[in-house]
């Protein structure tokens, strides 16, 4: 069975950008050090090296993918990297549904260095820059991989705000399924703020955090808010959850934004249960654009392939509408 996530749907998101008469550039930036901020050094070097590795094992692994087969759940060790790759596999992912292929590690690396390049376009003075890139990021954690996500190219672009001298950052995860690696990177931190609206996880994936009671630990504590909203939810009932998210954001005084952008919460989309419309992606580019932010979109999901690249302009057109002093 083919993997909804492919690498045709960057391919439509950037044509969709060309019609609009964007400008379209590759990755000028090195994602490195960041990515060392963020992920595990040894998750790291894991993925890098994971495909040479599985081929290493037997030639003919060239035609099919490695799978998990064990993780390390309750009771079980995380601690001691075993020497079994596919076990190494089961450490370092939380589910059999991110299948490694010959490109993932050069994918997910320039789809981070796309995230590091926008980031630094935001700082020269763009209002804002949309990091295109494939595969998706935000179910990625500091040293585990799901969700096909790799690398979480939503922190690395906020840790690279951070370096350019933003205090506060806030970042949106408007994917219609719950941003568990973005989240649990930021948890414990003051200065990145993690709001997402997404399908309760009581039935969605990723099914083991996403719940309204996580507010974060530590100085994080209130640094977190989760607005889960039951699968089949009406359009009405989110873009008042977004009215929230917004308020917090606003409270809060980042100096910018990252969006997770997962264009799943489209009627259309094959695995996920929200009724957003193309026009509604338009009035979500609208209400961004009135928080006045620089903001840095980052793409995550989105599965109605042949609607993607449509409703990824559509954010983009309403964002880069006029602002005026009333409600969006
Ligand atoms: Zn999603």
């Amino acid at each position: 069975m083919p993997c909804f996530e492919t690498p045709e749907r960057a391919a439509i998101v950037h044509d969709a950008l060309r019609r609009r008469g964007d400008e379209l550039r590759v990755p000028d930036r090195d994602s490195t050090s960041y990515l060392g901020r963020v992920h595990a050094p040894a998750y790291l070097a894991f993925l890098e090296t994971a495909w040479a590795r599985w081929l290493s094992l037997d030639t003919a692994n060239a035609e099919r993918q490695p799978f998990p087969s064990v993780w390390p759940v309750r009771t079980l060790r995380a601690d001691v990297e075993p020497d079994n790759f596919i076990a190494q596999l089961g450490l370092y992912s939380f589910d059999n549904g991110t299948p490694i292929s010959a490109g993932t590690w050069r994918a997910a690396k320039q789809a981070a260095d796309a995230a590091v390049s926008a980031v630094a376009r935001l700082g020269a003075g763009e209002a804002g820059v949309f990091s295109a890139g494939r595969p998706p990021g935000h179910h990625a954690g500091r040293d585990f991989m799901g969700g096909y996500c790799f690398l979480n190219h939503a922190a690395v672009a906020a840790e690279a705000l951070r370096d350019t001298g933003c205090r506060r950052v806030a970042i949106l995860d408007v994917d219609y399924h719950h941003g568990n690696g973005t989240q649990s990177l930021f948890y414990d931190r003051a200065d990145v703020l993690f709001v997402s609206i997404h399908g309760d996880p009581r039935s969605e994936y990723p099914f083991y955090l996403g719940h309204a009671d996580e507010i974060g630990v530590g100085a994080g504590a209130g640094f977190n808010l989760n607005l889960p909203l039951p699968a089949g939810s009406s359009v009405a009932d989110w873009f008042s959850a977004l009215d929230t998210a917004l308020a917090r954001i606003a409270a809060f005084r980042p100096e910018a934004l990252v969006v997770s952008l997962g264009l799943d919460t489209y009627a259309g989309d094959p695995i996920s249960r929200f009724a957003l419309q193309s026009e509604d992606f338009r009035r979500l580019g609208r209400c961004l654009r009135h928080q006045r932010l620089p903001t840095a979109f980052i793409l995550e999901g989105g599965y109605a392939v042949a609607a993607l690249g449509a409703n990824a302009a559509s954010v983009i057109d309403g964002f880069e509408e006029p602002v005026s002093g009333g409600r969006p």
